[in-house]
């Protein structure tokens, strides 16, 4: 059995734009991107929004839901009270394109940033070796859908613009420490550059990252603290230290 149900949605593009509010059916069971699409189909025919698998696998329809950062395929109806107004706003830390629609274009310049999977040379693929437990150390990363919600939540560049050219962010802070677990990724210390290029010292691990994820990625716990820790390490072990000292004279 149906109800009508209270929808208040960013309309806008890139020279601005407002909050509009709309009653709408909800039925048992939807989602909040059932209920984009009923606006849709019934009020909205222009309302832009990016989906795709419905399934909380493609990282398509990320938005802000009540200010959270959230896939709206993987949000139930059945979380809000009937009297609740839902509001739906693009995701705040990149520029809009329309409604609810963002150019995410930062983080593909970070991916292209990172350096590739470098294996020893003369290893060709498909001869690739390594033990089972070694692909389990970083499967957790492999999950990642991108969807962008830990780079779209992360204190550090949601309300800093000018962070951006500096910080890779979660997203591949979690690359960095797969690559990092790979026994034959072998040309970059990767923990060094997560420090030196990625900007990872930005970073200080308040987990908002982690919260939002809906892969459930312990990315601060598993990926940024243990490489943060390990560049501490050697950059204070007395024995580290005296080697760097007889070296450089
Ligand atoms: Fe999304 Fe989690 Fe991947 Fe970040 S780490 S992009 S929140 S799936």
């Amino acid at each position: 059995m149906g109800s009508t149900r209270k929808f208040r949605v960013w309309r806008g593009d890139e020279n601005g734009g407002d909050l509009q509010d709309f009653q709408v059916e909800v039925n048992e069971g939807e989602v909040v991107l059932d209920v984009i699409h009923r606006l849709q189909a019934t009020q909205t025919p222009d309302l832009a929004c990016r989906w795709n698998c419905k399934a909380g696998k493609c990282g398509s329809c990320s938005m802000e839901i009540n200010g959270m950062p959230k896939l709206g395929c993987m949000t139930r109806m059945s979380t809000f009270t009937e009297d609740e107004t839902v509001t739906i706003t693009p995701l705040r830390t990149f520029p809009v394109i329309r409604d609810l629609v963002t150019d995410v274009s930062y983080n593909y310049e970070k991916a292209r940033e990172t350096p590739a999977f470098a294996p020893p040379a003369g290893v060709a693929p498909g001869d690739y070796r390594m033990q089972q437990v070694d692909v389990e150390r970083s499967q957790e990363f492999r999950k990642c859908i991108e969807c962008f919600l830990c780079q779209n939540t992360c204190h550090v560049v949601r309300d800093h613009e000018e962070n951006k050219p500096e910080f890779s962010g979660p997203r591949y802070f979690i690359r960095a420490a797969e690559l990092d677990m790979h026994p034959l990724d072998a040309k970059t210390d990767r923990k060094e550059y997560a420090q030196a290029s990625m900007g990872m010292g930005y970073c200080n691990i308040t987990k908002c990252c982690t919260e939002v994820c809906p892969e459930h990625i312990k990315i601060t716990d598993n990926a940024i603290i243990p490489m943060k820790e390990r560049v501490i390490d050697r950059k204070f072990d007395p024995l580290v230290w005296l080697g760097r000292k007889i070296l450089r004279r």
